[in-house]
Protein backbone atom coordinates (compact mmCIF):
# COMPACT_ATOMS: atom_id res chain seq x y z
CA UNK A 1 0.00 0.00 0.00
CA UNK A 2 1.52 3.24 -1.24
CA UNK A 3 1.66 5.71 2.06
CA UNK A 4 1.07 9.33 1.32
CA UNK A 5 3.63 11.11 4.08
CA UNK A 6 1.68 13.59 6.50
CA UNK A 7 4.00 15.61 8.33
CA UNK A 8 1.52 16.86 10.56
CA UNK A 9 0.17 13.20 11.68
CA UNK A 10 2.24 12.84 14.79
CA UNK A 11 1.30 16.32 16.25
CA UNK A 12 -2.41 15.47 15.45
CA UNK A 13 -2.21 11.91 17.40
CA UNK A 14 -0.34 13.50 20.12
CA UNK A 15 -3.43 15.80 20.89
CA UNK A 16 -5.62 13.08 21.31
CA UNK A 17 -4.34 10.80 23.80
CA UNK A 18 -7.98 10.35 25.06
CA UNK A 19 -7.93 7.63 21.97
CA UNK A 20 -4.18 7.49 20.90
CA UNK A 21 -1.79 5.06 22.74
CA UNK A 22 1.49 6.53 22.01
CA UNK A 23 3.83 4.42 23.64
CA UNK A 24 2.25 1.05 23.08
CA UNK A 25 4.81 -0.81 24.61
CA UNK A 26 4.43 1.01 28.07
CA UNK A 27 0.81 0.10 28.13
CA UNK A 28 1.70 -3.93 28.16
CA UNK A 29 -0.56 -5.37 30.84
CA UNK A 30 -2.66 -2.17 30.98
CA UNK A 31 -4.58 -1.99 27.67
CA UNK A 32 -7.83 -3.11 29.58
CA UNK A 33 -7.89 0.03 32.36
CA UNK A 34 -7.99 2.40 29.25
CA UNK A 35 -11.46 1.86 28.38
CA UNK A 36 -14.33 3.02 30.56
CA UNK A 37 -16.03 -0.38 30.88
CA UNK A 38 -14.55 -3.73 31.28
CA UNK A 39 -15.52 -6.32 28.68
CA UNK A 40 -13.81 -8.27 26.04
CA UNK A 41 -11.25 -6.55 23.94
CA UNK A 42 -10.95 -7.37 19.93
CA UNK A 43 -7.69 -5.76 18.37
CA UNK A 44 -7.04 -4.89 14.47
CA UNK A 45 -4.28 -5.82 13.08
CA UNK A 46 -3.20 -3.39 10.05
CA UNK A 47 -6.52 -0.97 10.29
CA UNK A 48 -5.58 1.24 7.63
CA UNK A 49 -8.08 4.28 7.85
CA UNK A 50 -10.60 2.50 10.19
CA UNK A 51 -13.97 2.07 8.29
CA UNK A 52 -14.01 -1.05 9.68
CA UNK A 53 -12.54 -0.67 13.58
CA UNK A 54 -14.77 2.53 14.07
CA UNK A 55 -17.67 0.57 12.09
CA UNK A 56 -17.33 -2.10 14.55
CA UNK A 57 -17.32 -0.14 17.90
CA UNK A 58 -20.64 1.63 16.74
CA UNK A 59 -22.21 -1.79 16.37
CA UNK A 60 -20.71 -3.31 18.98
CA UNK A 61 -20.80 -0.90 22.55
CA UNK A 62 -20.02 -3.85 24.79
CA UNK A 63 -17.00 -4.99 23.04
CA UNK A 64 -13.77 -2.70 23.73
CA UNK A 65 -11.47 -2.43 20.18
CA UNK A 66 -7.90 -1.41 19.66
CA UNK A 67 -6.77 -0.51 16.41
CA UNK A 68 -3.18 -1.04 15.36
CA UNK A 69 -1.41 0.81 12.27
CA UNK A 70 1.99 0.39 10.91
CA UNK A 71 2.23 4.24 9.76
CA UNK A 72 1.22 7.46 12.00
CA UNK A 73 -0.24 9.15 8.44
CA UNK A 74 -2.65 6.48 8.40
CA UNK A 75 -3.36 6.18 11.49
CA UNK A 76 -4.58 9.84 11.56
CA UNK A 77 -7.51 9.00 9.63
CA UNK A 78 -9.11 6.60 11.62
CA UNK A 79 -8.36 9.59 14.46
CA UNK A 80 -10.43 11.47 12.20
CA UNK A 81 -13.16 9.19 12.40
CA UNK A 82 -13.13 9.18 16.17
CA UNK A 83 -12.94 13.21 16.00
CA UNK A 84 -16.11 13.33 13.42
CA UNK A 85 -17.81 10.45 15.74
CA UNK A 86 -16.78 10.14 19.00
CA UNK A 87 -16.87 6.16 20.30
CA UNK A 88 -15.90 5.08 24.14
CA UNK A 89 -14.63 2.14 23.26
CA UNK A 90 -11.88 2.15 20.58
CA UNK A 91 -8.12 2.87 21.51
CA UNK A 92 -5.47 3.24 18.31
CA UNK A 93 -1.74 2.73 18.01
CA UNK A 94 0.94 3.45 15.31
CA UNK A 95 2.78 0.14 15.93
CA UNK A 96 4.38 -3.14 14.02
CA UNK A 97 2.40 -6.63 14.13
CA UNK A 98 6.03 -7.91 14.68
CA UNK A 99 6.06 -6.78 18.00
CA UNK A 100 2.79 -7.75 19.44
CA UNK A 101 4.22 -9.74 22.40
CA UNK A 102 6.12 -6.62 23.07
CA UNK A 103 2.50 -4.48 23.52
CA UNK A 104 0.48 -7.35 24.92
CA UNK A 105 0.20 -9.52 27.89
CA UNK A 106 -0.06 -12.82 27.72
CA UNK A 107 -4.04 -13.57 27.66
CA UNK A 108 -4.74 -9.40 27.53
CA UNK A 109 -7.09 -9.68 24.27
CA UNK A 110 -9.74 -11.88 23.25
CA UNK A 111 -10.03 -11.61 19.37
CA UNK A 112 -7.76 -10.92 16.56
CA UNK A 113 -9.04 -9.63 13.15
CA UNK A 114 -6.98 -9.41 9.95
CA UNK A 115 -8.49 -7.41 7.26
CA UNK A 116 -7.09 -7.51 4.18
CA UNK A 117 -3.41 -7.79 4.89
CA UNK A 118 -0.53 -7.33 2.43
CA UNK A 119 -0.45 -10.44 0.82
CA UNK A 120 3.58 -11.19 -0.05
CA UNK A 121 2.68 -13.00 -2.71
CA UNK A 122 6.59 -14.00 -3.50
CA UNK A 123 7.64 -17.19 -1.73
CA UNK A 124 10.64 -15.47 -0.09
CA UNK A 125 8.51 -12.88 1.44
CA UNK A 126 6.21 -15.52 3.09
CA UNK A 127 7.27 -14.74 6.72
CA UNK A 128 5.95 -11.31 6.47
CA UNK A 129 2.26 -12.40 5.82
CA UNK A 130 0.52 -11.84 8.58
CA UNK A 131 -1.02 -15.66 9.27
CA UNK A 132 2.78 -17.05 8.70
CA UNK A 133 3.19 -19.35 12.32
CA UNK A 134 5.70 -16.89 13.88
CA UNK A 135 2.56 -14.40 13.61
CA UNK A 136 -0.06 -17.17 14.76
CA UNK A 137 2.12 -17.85 17.98
CA UNK A 138 2.32 -14.22 19.24
CA UNK A 139 -1.25 -14.11 18.66
CA UNK A 140 -1.78 -17.20 20.62
CA UNK A 141 -0.13 -15.94 23.27
CA UNK A 142 -1.65 -12.97 23.61
CA UNK A 143 -5.20 -13.78 22.90
CA UNK A 144 -7.44 -15.92 25.98
CA UNK A 145 -8.74 -18.87 26.09
CA UNK A 146 -11.09 -19.48 23.01
CA UNK A 147 -9.00 -16.46 21.13
CA UNK A 148 -10.23 -16.23 17.63
CA UNK A 149 -8.88 -14.97 14.66
CA UNK A 150 -10.98 -13.55 11.94
CA UNK A 151 -9.59 -13.49 8.07
CA UNK A 152 -11.01 -11.12 5.43
CA UNK A 153 -9.34 -10.25 2.05
CA UNK A 154 -9.95 -10.25 -1.53
CA UNK A 155 -6.75 -12.53 -2.41
CA UNK A 156 -6.99 -16.26 -2.51
CA UNK A 157 -3.40 -16.68 -3.01
CA UNK A 158 -3.40 -15.35 0.48
CA UNK A 159 -6.32 -16.70 1.69
CA UNK A 160 -5.43 -20.43 0.49
CA UNK A 161 -1.85 -19.64 2.00
CA UNK A 162 -4.07 -18.58 5.61
CA UNK A 163 -6.14 -21.83 5.76
CA UNK A 164 -3.13 -24.12 5.43
CA UNK A 165 -1.80 -22.04 7.65
CA UNK A 166 -3.65 -22.34 10.08
CA UNK A 167 -4.41 -26.05 9.81
CA UNK A 168 -0.28 -26.97 9.93
CA UNK A 169 -0.55 -24.80 13.25
CA UNK A 170 -3.61 -27.07 14.65
CA UNK A 171 -6.31 -24.44 14.45
CA UNK A 172 -9.77 -25.39 13.99
CA UNK A 173 -12.04 -23.41 11.00
CA UNK A 174 -15.01 -22.49 12.63
CA UNK A 175 -16.43 -20.41 9.50
CA UNK A 176 -15.25 -20.08 5.85
CA UNK A 177 -17.00 -18.21 3.31
CA UNK A 178 -15.53 -17.59 -0.28
CA UNK A 179 -18.61 -15.25 -1.04
CA UNK A 180 -19.10 -13.25 1.89
CA UNK A 181 -21.24 -10.88 0.48
CA UNK A 182 -23.66 -13.19 -0.95
CA UNK A 183 -23.69 -14.00 2.69
CA UNK A 184 -24.04 -10.79 4.01
CA UNK A 185 -27.82 -11.15 5.06
CA UNK A 186 -26.98 -13.61 7.78
CA UNK A 187 -23.15 -13.07 8.44
CA UNK A 188 -22.93 -9.77 10.32
CA UNK A 189 -20.33 -7.66 8.29
CA UNK A 190 -19.05 -4.06 8.43
CA UNK A 191 -16.79 -3.52 5.69
CA UNK A 192 -13.18 -2.40 5.88
CA UNK A 193 -12.30 0.39 2.26
CA UNK A 194 -10.53 -2.25 0.83
CA UNK A 195 -13.17 -4.59 1.03
CA UNK A 196 -15.32 -1.75 -0.66
CA UNK A 197 -12.90 -1.19 -3.20
CA UNK A 198 -12.36 -4.62 -4.63
CA UNK A 199 -16.13 -5.81 -4.24
CA UNK A 200 -16.76 -2.90 -6.49
CA UNK A 201 -14.51 -4.17 -8.73
CA UNK A 202 -16.84 -7.52 -8.51
CA UNK A 203 -14.27 -9.48 -6.75
CA UNK A 204 -15.66 -11.77 -4.24
CA UNK A 205 -14.32 -11.15 -0.95
CA UNK A 206 -13.24 -14.42 1.02
CA UNK A 207 -13.39 -14.64 4.92
CA UNK A 208 -12.41 -17.29 8.00
CA UNK A 209 -12.76 -17.41 11.20
CA UNK A 210 -10.00 -19.76 13.39
CA UNK A 211 -10.00 -20.25 16.59
CA UNK A 212 -6.55 -22.04 18.43
CA UNK A 213 -7.96 -25.70 20.10
CA UNK A 214 -5.20 -25.86 22.99
CA UNK A 215 -6.45 -22.67 24.29
CA UNK A 216 -9.66 -23.58 23.93
CA UNK A 217 -9.67 -26.85 25.06
CA UNK A 218 -7.87 -25.30 28.20
N1 LIG B 1 -7.45 -3.19 6.92
C1 LIG B 1 -7.58 -2.05 6.02
C2 LIG B 1 -8.68 -2.30 5.02
O1 LIG B 1 -9.10 -3.44 4.88
O2 LIG B 1 -9.14 -1.33 4.38
C3 LIG B 1 -6.25 -1.73 5.33
C4 LIG B 1 -5.71 -2.78 4.41
S1 LIG B 1 -4.10 -2.36 3.77
C5 LIG B 1 -3.91 -3.38 2.39
C6 LIG B 1 -3.02 -3.13 4.94
C7 LIG B 1 -2.72 -2.26 6.15
O3 LIG B 1 -1.94 -2.99 7.07
C8 LIG B 1 -1.94 -1.01 5.79
O4 LIG B 1 -2.55 0.12 6.36
C9 LIG B 1 -0.56 -1.28 6.39
O5 LIG B 1 0.11 -0.10 6.78
C10 LIG B 1 -0.90 -2.17 7.55
N2 LIG B 1 0.20 -3.05 7.95
C11 LIG B 1 0.98 -3.79 7.14
N3 LIG B 1 1.90 -4.47 7.84
C12 LIG B 1 1.69 -4.15 9.13
C13 LIG B 1 2.35 -4.51 10.34
N4 LIG B 1 3.41 -5.33 10.34
N5 LIG B 1 1.91 -3.99 11.49
C14 LIG B 1 0.84 -3.14 11.50
N6 LIG B 1 0.18 -2.76 10.38
C15 LIG B 1 0.61 -3.25 9.22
Amino acid sequence: MRVRHKPWAKEYLHSHTNWVVIDPVAQKGTWRSLFEVEQPVHVEVGTGKGQFIHGMAKANPDINFIGIELHESVLVSVLEKLVEEPLPNIRITAADANHLTNIFQDDEIDFVYLNFSDPWPKTRHEKRRLTFRTFLAQYEQIMKSNGRIQLKTDNRGLFEYSLVSFSQYGMTLEEVQVDLHQEEDNIPNVRTEYEEKFSSRGQPIYRCVANFPNKANE
